[in-house]
């Protein structure tokens, strides 16, 4: 009976990818995708060796498998972790918490954890049925307060750079939401990678080039504990859908999602848009009264305005 080989070993192979037209046995897809990602920061200018980054930890398979490329790699990347208290019904926080804590303490990392309630009285799902008023999902501000948590993070930890395990199919998924509704000021923004400013740490997602399936292959055959279960809010969101849109395109034509993520750069570079490419640096920009973050609201910003105002001393100067 015939296989498909390893292209390096000839070995039968454990993944293919049509996409790259590659096959690898074990071994070989994890050293590629070291090799990968190691290209992708450097052809992207994202970090050095020296650099400390601080990695967006979420207790999934893209945030773990990113951890344990930077580490095997031996850069000098530490995790930041919010538990922000979705334990409704499906424990999601504290399962995830345990596996972020799990990967860190194996690998004698260092994991910063922010409990969300402890520190601000209430969980994220009350925060925003409280602001919304009972309205919609609390996706919105779930992510507006883990950006605001972040860039703290990386600035009272000496951080110049946030990386994030975002992948090419959550990209293409972003650029399709984008390009539906030509949300010109998104568009400028999507980019791999985002410099810093003052006050606010560059943004980097080293597996902006790696499939989802290569992640989710990744964390299986290097053994990862994760937490398999999607955010309980997640289920029905739109970018869902646009992603399994994406993946029937993929499937006809194979490499649909990374020509529309990387030609979009291209275009974007060669000044396609027509648009400033504001690589995030936003005009009117000032230190937050409260918290010291750079905002352009008038006022405080979102998330001191958000939380009441009135946030504990402890976490801020
Ligand atoms: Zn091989
Ligand atoms: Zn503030």
């Amino acid at each position: 009976m015939s296989y498909i080989r390893c292209q390096v070993c000839g070995q039968r192979a454990s993944i293919r990818m049509r996409q790259h037209r590659l096959n690898y046995c074990k071994d070989h897809f994890l050293e590629w995708m070291l090799k990968h990602t190691d290209s992708t920061i450097q052809k992207y200018r994202m970090f050095g060796r020296n650099t400390r980054v601080l990695v967006a930890i979420s207790g999934g398979k893209d945030s773990l498998a990113l951890w344990d490329i930077l580490w095997r790699l031996g850069y000098h990347a530490d995790g930041f972790y919010i538990d922000l208290g979705i334990d409704e019904g499906l424990d999601y926080s504290s399962q995830s918490r345990q596996f972020a804590e799990q990967f860190a303490t194996s690998r004698n990392l260092a994991l910063t954890v922010i409990d969300f309630k402890k520190e601000y009285g209430e969980s994220i799902p009350t925060l925003a049925a409280r602001t919304q008023r009972g309205k919609g999902k609390p996706c919105s501000i779930c992510g507006m307060v883990k950006r605001h948590l972040m860039n703290q993070a990386a600035e009272q930890g000496g951080y110049s750079v946030v990386a994030t395990g975002h992948n090419l199919d959550d990209e293409a998924a972003v650029l399709f939401s984008n390009m539906l509704g030509w949300n010109q000021t998104q568009l400028a923004r999507q980019a791999p990678a985002l410099s810093g400013r003052d006050g606010m740490a560059g943004k980097v997602k080293p597996l902006f080039r790696c499939y989802e399936r290569e992640t989710a292959a990744y964390a299986f055959l290097q053994r990862i504990a994760y937490i398999e279960t999607e955010c309980p809010f997640s289920a029905g969101s739109t970018s869902i859908s646009y992603k399994h849109l994406l993946n029937q395109m993929e499937d006809r034509s194979p490499g649909t999602k990374m020509r529309f993520v990387m030609n979009y750069l291209k275009a974007k570079e060669d000044g396609f848009f027509h648009i400033e490419n504001t690589n995030g640096q936003d005009e009117g920009l000032h230190p937050c009264p409260v918290c010291g973050q750079a905002t352009s609201n008038p006022d405080m910003c979102v998330f001191c305005r958000t939380i009441g105002g009135t946030p504990p001393d402890k976490a801020y100067r």
